[in-house]
């Protein structure tokens, strides 16, 4: 298992955003996080990056991953279009969990961010300012970026936000591919279901149930059996609608 998630309960300052969840990504899964806003997905994330401590319950990551080998691309992140770094600066800041107060890159870290920036197609642009780049090229530089942080999880908040059609599903197949050739785990909060159910393979839907004030998790299984069950149905109408 690279995440096992065990009668988990989440929340800030003692009260719970979200409890009761249950579940397992297996090494090379690929999950995609639904639910209205406000549910607890950015809560989930936060608790699988050790941002914020169970309540209650506990979640286990793969061995050998520890907290700073986990690749995050967040929402703040995706849509910081100004950033005045260089692209293969920005990209080698992946490894800053891991060398800590260390004020230089190894030679391996700089030989893996080229490995990810020649994977990802912007090592052309890597003398460029990130934020001359387009909207899809800084989403390939931040996803060489989480790739420098850890080649095991990736941990992505609305990946394609604010981009364009053919863009997004650019970022959704390059998704795809680093999950099926490198057997990488994607842990992806996602708005535009549609999309994100063509390349997941399990879904995980967090929900207020009615009458409570705390969100639990009520679904989480396969893409098919999502896709079938009146979870599923229910909220991509609502959402495509
Ligand atoms: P989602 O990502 O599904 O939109 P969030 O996890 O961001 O939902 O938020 C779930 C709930 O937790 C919301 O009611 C939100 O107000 C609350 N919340 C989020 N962050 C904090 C925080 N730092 N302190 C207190 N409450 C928070």
């Amino acid at each position: 298992m690279e995440l096992a998630v065990r009668a988990l309960a989440l929340g800030y300052n003692g009260f719970a955003v979200v409890d009761g969840l249950d579940f397992d990504i297996p090494r090379g899964g690929y999950l995609c996080v639904v639910g209205e806003n406000g549910s607890g997905k950015s809560t989930l994330i936060k608790g699988i990056l050790g941002l914020i401590s169970p309540m209650s319950g506990h979640i286990r990551l793969g061995e050998g991953i520890g907290r700073g080998g986990i690749g995050y691309l967040s929402q703040e992140m995706a849509v910081k279009k100004d950033f005045p770094a260089g692209v293969s600066e920005i990209v080698l800041s992946g490894n800053l969990g891991r060398a800590g107060l260390r004020p230089f890159y190894s030679r391996t870290e700089r030989t893996e961010a080229e490995e990810n920036m020649r994977r990802l197609g912007i090592w052309e642009l890597r003398e460029h300012c990130f934020r001359e780049l387009s909207g899809g090229q800084q989403r390939r530089a931040l996803l060489a970026r989480a790739l420098c942080a850890s080649r095991r999880l990736l941990v992505l908040d609305e990946p394609a936000a604010g981009l364009d059609p053919l863009v997004t599903v650019d970022v959704y197949r390059l998704l795809e591919q680093l999950n099926r050739e490198l057997d990488l785990t994607i842990i992806m909060v996602s708005h535009d279901i549609e999309s994100a159910l063509k390349y997941a393979r399990a879904v995980l839907h967090l929900k207020k149930p009615a009458g409570k004030t705390v969100n639990t998790q009520c679904f989480f299984g396969t893409v098919d059996e999502y896709i079938k069950s009146d979870t599923g149905r229910e909220f991509r109408v609502h959402r495509s609608s």
